[in-house]
């Protein structure tokens, strides 16, 4: 979609007014000729100036030329080309725009612009002038003035471990809007931080925040890649800070959760691994390492509903802002589709405004990059239902940044393009969070309903936009192979207590947390009989469960049994559930009873009613139907309802299911919701019930 640029317009507009309303002599005879650029504009934006102009018919390409000036318009250095404009670079060619950074912010340049036409050389554009945006705060202003060793030292250094903890305290102390939490600690025992944000101050607990649909950006997993960690730090401090409207508004509609470096020792060596030499970003799934099990120990609790996750990457070719959604095809469809809008309808378009070049990562050449492996955030973010992106800067210049064998001015741009995507996915989510709630409804619900295929290892295709655009080159189709496809799910995995509970040497040190603590820190539900710890596939992260707990897993934890439904097709009179007893596709016609001890797991199941259960390890119900009372007391394991309608009351009380909270989510109840002495309380997970009828205690708010 084409989208227009007011501001700019308006002052090509009026320098179209001056040139037809006062001709003189001086400039009559200067008409510009039909091959030379017109209407240049230079617009000032943090850290970078978006060039606009009008387009020459004919040209291949353009050339960016920049010249310091001094205060007189005096060049105080040689005039540089800075970039290459090519017609790959947005969507909407005939408004042509180019991001110039790399530049230290404050200084004054002069600008000219001119079209090649194949090798020839056009006349250069009339020259604009123009002085930077300095750094964002008024160095005057307590808070404000905060800034960065990066910033300080004009990009010569990164900021160091030590100068990110005194400049985040620094934050935390001085801005109501702003707590500072450690996740957890590096291997090297480094702190892992996170800034939680939020106007006029953050809510106070993790659930608190997961209320408000937060978002998450996860800045440097690859030590050595720090471009994305410094936009992070500066846009900390203009979150924290800023009285722009803009900023309050967003800070008051959701929560903004910003991790700087969750591989602190990798930063601190400079080494893309962490101390170990893993690589964090092969090991979000499996989360052996500290540092990954954080992270998403963090996504459970605080259960962001969309993130990105910055790296750089070495392809010279490609754009300035490679990105990509979660691929895997156990991603729910709604959240691939929502997190493909975000790039796609929302980046490449105001990319195109802003001068920046998004594009999906893999293009242009990129090579066998952006598949589906489950252990990168941005696929284990998509199977916990998260709409999310990768972010690249790209490593060089490249062929379009010319200027950037100056490593200041490269990690400038770099870093400024970051600040760029960051800001613009804030403003995503705010004009489009109804829209990313709904996504993240579906998504849930239909993973829990445990319908269609499991794929172990393949990625949805990114499909080509027609040449020249962002898109007309995207990564490698990476269809599942025939045999890491299970067209068949099972219900449950079976692990023995040995796999369960059983020591690891998959971690630091050759040590490693139990798949218990592992499967904890997913947050998923777990029912345990006898020695048998069964986890159902009727669940929110049902995409993600197999490819850790099946035999065909490519980077599992343990060779799970398949568990197979028992209950299917149609049963006539009372039935009563003894052991591990899964349903699917069934009707029930006669009143359910569960056990002591007991556990009933159903999708796409109808039951007459009423459904009872006294003691049980575990009552998961999914897609289901339940035509009477359901009555849930004294359960020890776990508790799920997800997308049921129950004509009748539906009464929990004195459940004791341990860390692990009861869901009841996306339901429709026709009739009273009593909730009583369950510990924990039950969560709808962010997705509302239908209630018709009162909704007391535990659950009033659900
Ligand atoms: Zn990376």
């Amino acid at each position: 979609m084409r989208r227009q640029r007011p501001t700019l317009l308006a002052v090509s507009t009026l320098i179209a007014v001056t040139l037809t309303t006062a001709p003189t002599p001086a400039n009559a005879h200067r008409a510009a000729p039909p091959d030379q650029v017109s209407a240049l504009t230079a617009h000032q934006a943090d850290g970078y100036t978006t060039l606009a102009w009008q387009p020459v018919d004919g040209a291949t390409d353009y050339q960016i030329e920049r010249t310091p000036v001094d205060a007189d318009n005096n060049p105080t250095g040689a005039p540089t080309i800075v970039g290459i404009w090519r017609p790959n670079r947005q969507i909407n060619q005939q408004a042509p725009t180019f991001a110039d950074a790399g530049y230290h912010p404050g200084d004054t340049f002069q600008w000219r612009v001119r079209a090649r036409t194949g090798s020839t050389e056009q006349p250069y554009s009339e020259p604009v002038t123009a002085t930077t945006t300095a750094p964002w705060g008024n160095p005057t202003t307590p808070g404000e003035s905060l800034r960065t060793q990066w910033e300080t030292t004009h990009a010569a250094q990164y900021t160091s471990d030590t100068d990110e903890y005194a400049y985040t305290a620094a934050i935390d102390a001085l801005s109501d809007r702003v707590r500072v939490v450690e996740l957890g600690r590096t291997v090297q025992n480094r702190p892992i931080n996170m800034l939680v944000i939020g106007h006029p101050t953050p809510p106070a607990t993790p659930a608190a925040v997961a209320a408000t649909a937060p978002v998450a950006i996860n800045c440097n997993v690859h030590g050595n890649e720090p471009g994305d960690r410094e936009a992070c730090l500066i846009m900390a401090r203009q979150l924290a800070f800023s009285t722009d409207p803009r900023v309050t508004d967003l800070l008051r509609h959701t929560t903004v959760l910003i991790v700087p470096t969750i591989n602190g020792d990798g930063r601190a060596n400079n080494t893309r691994g962490n101390s170990t030499g893993q690589d964090l970003n092969r090991d979000y799934s499996l989360i052996r390492q500290p540092e990954t099990a954080a992270y998403i120990t963090m996504v459970r609790d605080y259960r962001p509903v969309a993130g990105y996750d910055g790296h750089e990457f070495g392809n010279s070719r490609a754009g300035d802002l490679p990105m990509l959604p979660p691929r895997h095809q156990n991603v729910a469809q709604p959240i691939f589709d929502q997190s493909q809008d975000m790039i796609e309808g929302h980046m490449y378009a105001k990319g195109a405004e802003a001068g920046w070049w998004a594009c999906p990562y893999g293009c242009e050449g990129g090579g066998n990059v952006g598949l589906s492996e489950e252990t990168i955030l941005r696929n284990t973010l998509g199977l916990k239902n998260v709409t999310n992106s990768l972010l690249e800067l790209r490593s060089s210049g490249g062929q379009t940044r010319p200027d950037e064998g100056n490593t200041a001015n490269n990690r400038r741009r770099k870093t400024y393009s970051a600040l760029w995507t960051f800001q613009q996915f804030l403003d995503y989510h705010r004009g489009d969070r109804a829209d990313i709630l709904t996504a993240r409804t579906e998504a849930i619900e239909s993973q829990a309903a445990n319908t269609g295929r499991l794929v172990f290892r393949g990625s949805r295709p990114i499909p080509a936009h027609p040449a020249p655009h962002p898109g007309d080159s995207p990564p490698p189709l990476d269809a599942p192979p025939a045999d890491l496809i299970l067209d068949n799910p099972p219900c449950a995995y079976k692990l023995t207590d040995a796999q369960y509970n059983g020591a690891r040497t998959d971690g630091p040190g050759g040590v490693g947390t139990t798949v218990a603590q592992r499967i904890a820190a997913h947050g998923w539900k777990v029912i345990t009989i006898g020695d048998d710890h069964y986890v159902p596939l009727n669940q929110p992260e049902r995409g993600l469960i197999p490819l850790l707990l099946d035999t065909k897993g490519v980077e599992k934890l343990a060779d799970g049994e398949r568990v197979y439904p028992t209950l299917t097709g149609r049963r006539n009179g009372p039935l009563v559930v003894t052991g591990f007893t899964c349903a699917d596709d069934a009707t029930i016609n006669g009143p359910v009873t569960v056990r002591a001890g007991a556990a009933l797991v159903t999708t796409a199941t109808t039951i007459s009613g009423p459904l009872t259960a006294t003691g049980a390890a575990g009552v998961l119900l999914a897609d289901s139907t339940v035509n009477g009372p359901v009555r849930i007391a004294t359960t020890t394991d776990a508790i799920s309802i997800i997308d049921v309608t129950i004509a009748g009351p539906v009464d929990l009380s004195g459940n004791t299911t341990g860390t692990d909270a009861p869901v009841l989510a996306g339901t429709t109840i026709r009739g009273p919701l009593s909730c009583t002495g369950n510990n924990p309380a039950p969560t709808n997970l962010g997705v509302a019930n239908t209630v018709n009828g009162p909704r007391t205690a535990q659950c009033a708010a659900l």
